[in-house]
């Protein structure tokens, strides 16, 4: 019997003893195409010798020192490379071990961010639904999934949540894309006077939201409306990059591609690629300075912030998505992924939509093309259809659609970045099998 707590109490999972490029092969050897990199996790593929070597290098020079004490050369070069490449004027970094780190802390600096200001009224944060930011329970408040936050209640923030940025359902039809992003944008405005700005800490989104609506960018031009809401009232905009950034959507931060410059940025998966569990919130120097120059001190911390082999893989990790110019390859794999994907669904009676940016792509599934009705939840399509890739050799990430019929199912893929195209077809064949397995 196994003594490890699984994510499903029931489930027997296969063991997994090796990784080589896209591939993950379990103790029976068979072969899993990483078609999903978990969760958008593993951007260098499996068994990078440069990222394993440096890691080795670490350890052997120096495994842990407590960031109370000592910086490490790790955690400082890897602090420069990423605000040398950073939006705006983002100008600090603290690192963490994992997305809901990264998020939670960022809660934690806006809300202190304004205690020190003088304005300790300011306690409300503004979020999307339909949206996931972490499961610890200040990220979890801030995260608009029901699924995973109706147990918990009542939750720690004071929390508004608007309608996403969400072209293929909210769309209308005399509505053109750049016209229905600014009528997004302007539900942060009306919840902004509907509560009152001087109560207002910050508004948090993900640029191109993954697990919960698959790899959906935003309309044109609502992230920059949503950056002049944020600026007329005074409230930091905070952005969650822990999928969609380094290097996943073509660029190494995603909302370079919207033109728009957060407060704070919170970064993960990509940055470890899966070598060492490391996450960082990135903020600017107005924001560091008001700190610094009142109390001197965030009040937060862990035990692993900064840790010199999660830090040392990191800056492996990011000077490989730089040196090797695998941005580039992202943003021509990643459209000859969506044209492949519109090859082989776009015609299927329950593909909905395919979308995304990069190699971050989403199709969501549904009962009924025309009226776009998704499939019933008791179906359980996303989960078999996880099944039955995984049967056939390949990882992608199920997300189930919501109870209220607001989403569909929905496949969310995410492979390294150094997929080759034999592979890319492998992958698509593969899925294909489990779509028609599951839908016919
Ligand atoms: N934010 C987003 C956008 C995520 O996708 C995730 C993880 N799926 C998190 C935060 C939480 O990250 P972690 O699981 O590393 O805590």
């Amino acid at each position: 019997m196994s003594h490890v707590f699984p994510r499903h109490c029931h489930s027997q999972l296969p063991t997994a003893v090796g990784g080589e490029g896209v591939w993950l092969i379990d103790a029976d050897g068979k072969r899993y195409l990483d078609g999903s990199g978990g969760a958008a996790v593993s951007c260098l593929g499996h068994g990078d010798a440069e990222v394993t070597q440096a890691i080795k290098d670490q350890l052997d020079k120096l495994a842990f020192a407590h960031t109370g004490f000592l910086t490490s050369e790790p955690a400082e070069a890897l602090a420069d490379l990423l605000i040398a490449h950073a939006p705006g004027d983002l100008d600090r970094v603290y690192f963490v071990s994992g997305g809901s780190e990264a998020t939670e802390a960022a809660i934690k600096l806006a809300r202190q961010f304004w205690v020190e200001k003088g304005q300790p009224q300011r306690s409300r944060l503004i979020a999307r639904r339909q949206s996931y930011h972490g499961n610890t329970i200040g990220a979890l408040s801030a995260g608009g999934n029901e699924w995973r936050r109706q147990q918990f209640g009542p939750l720690l923030l004071d929390v508004s949540h608007i309608a996403p940025c969400y072209d293929y359902r909210d769309r209308q039809d005399d509505e053109t894309p750049e016209e229905y992003g600014l009528r997004a944008a302007d539900a942060l405005r009306d919840e902004i006077l509907r509560v009152g700005p001087e109560t207002v800490m910050a508004f948090m989104a993900e640029p191109v939201v993954g697990a919960t609506a698959g790899a959906l960018p935003p309309a044109p031009g609502y992230f920059r409306r949503i950056r002049e809401i944020c600026d007329e009232f005074d409230i930091l905009l905070i952005l969650d990059e822990v999928m969609c950034g380094m290097g996943r959507t073509g660029t190494l931060f995603a909302c370079e591609q919207d033109h728009v410059d957060p407060d704070i940025l919170c970064i993960a998966k990509g940055l470890g690629a899966g070598y060492q569990p490391i996450g960082a919130m990135l903020c600017s120097a107005g924001i560091y300075d008001t700190i610094a120059g009142g109390s001197g001190f965030f009040q937060h911390g862990h035990t692993y912030i900064g840790h010199p082999v999660a830090t040392a893989a990191g800056l492996a990790v990011v000077s490989a998505i730089l040196d090797r110019g695998l941005l580039a390859q992202v943003q021509a794999k990643g459209e000859a992924l969506q044209q492949k994907l519109e090859a082989r669904f776009g015609q299927h009676p329950h593909v909905g939509d395919i979308r995304g940016r990069g190699l971050f792509r989403g199709i969501e599934l549904v009962e009924d093309r025309a009226t776009k009705a998704p499939f019933d939840p008791a179906r359980g399509v996303a989960g078999k259809l996880k099944k039955a890739a995984f049967a056939n050799g390949l990882i992608c990430y199920p997300m189930a659609g919501t109870i209220d019929g607001r989403r569909g199912d929905h496949i969310l893929l995410a492979p390294p970045f150094i997929i080759s195209d034999e592979e890319t077809d492998i992958l698509i064949d593969r899925l294909a099998g489990a779509i028609e397995t599951v839908l016919g």
